[in-house]
């Protein structure tokens, strides 16, 4: 019998040992040193991701939040902040805000790949070696989501391999449609670039 798909993990291994994972699961369990959150412009607690993170990492996040938007003004699309993680598992949060789908026409791919690149690089320049995100922009904000897979795998990739510190990131899918995309989009990476990919269960 096929194990339960919450126990299998994909693994895409870069040169030099770096590791990009695939799992199927709520990102607010993970205990990596960063989770991403896919915030709104506001920094507004709101529904999906956003809502579970404000939730379970209680109030002292979005005071935070309020501190930096105070500092800085509102987020704009691609660019991403830090805060502690309050009650969570994970020691930090990364609020970076995805594109909303407008069409395609309104330079959201580039605005998702510096969801990645910058949240990536900014764990890097903290000295974190862990991070995990979501399917940043798929939810409400409506991205379709193979185009959102491919960009989010090859960002990962690319950014994961300027970083010194960062060595593991992770994609924490919630719904097994996501989790199935995401696993093929890294497939056919591994298949181009003739990277070494595997799936195995958890213990
Ligand atoms: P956005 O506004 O950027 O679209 P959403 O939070 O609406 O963000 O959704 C982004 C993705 O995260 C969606 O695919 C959604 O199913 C998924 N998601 C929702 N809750 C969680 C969670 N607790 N952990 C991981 N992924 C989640």
């Amino acid at each position: 019998m096929a194990p339960p798909l919450e126990r299998s993990i994909s693994q895409l291994i870069l040169p030099g040992g770096k590791n990009i994972e695939f799992v199927l699961g709520d990102i607010t369990d993970e205990q990596t040193d960063a989770i991403v959150n896919a915030a709104n412009s506001a920094l507004m607690p709101g529904a999906g991701v956003s809502g579970a993170i404000h939730g379970r990492g209680g109030p002292a996040i979005y005071e935070e939040c309020r501190a930096i938007l105070s500092r800085q003004g509102e987020i704009r699309e691609g660019q991403a902040v830090m805060t502690r993680g309050g009650e969570l598992p994970a020691p930090y949060v990364i609020h970076t805000v995805g594109p909303v789908w407008r069409g395609g026409g309104r330079d959201e791919s580039a605005k998702l790949r510096s969801c990645y690149r910058n949240s990536i690089e900014l764990a890097d320049e903290r000295g974190l070696g862990s991070i995990a995100f979501p399917a940043i922009s798929t939810g409400v904000f409506g991205y379709p989501l193979e185009a959102a897979a491919e960009i989010a795998v090859k960002e990962a990739a690319r950014s994961l391999e300027h970083s010194k510190q960062l060595s593991d990131v992770r994609f924490v899918l919630f719904d097994p449609l996501a989790f199935a995309v995401f696993v093929e989009s890294a497939r056919a990476l591994a298949k181009a670039k003739s990277m070494a990919f595997k799936t195995y269960t958890a213990d």
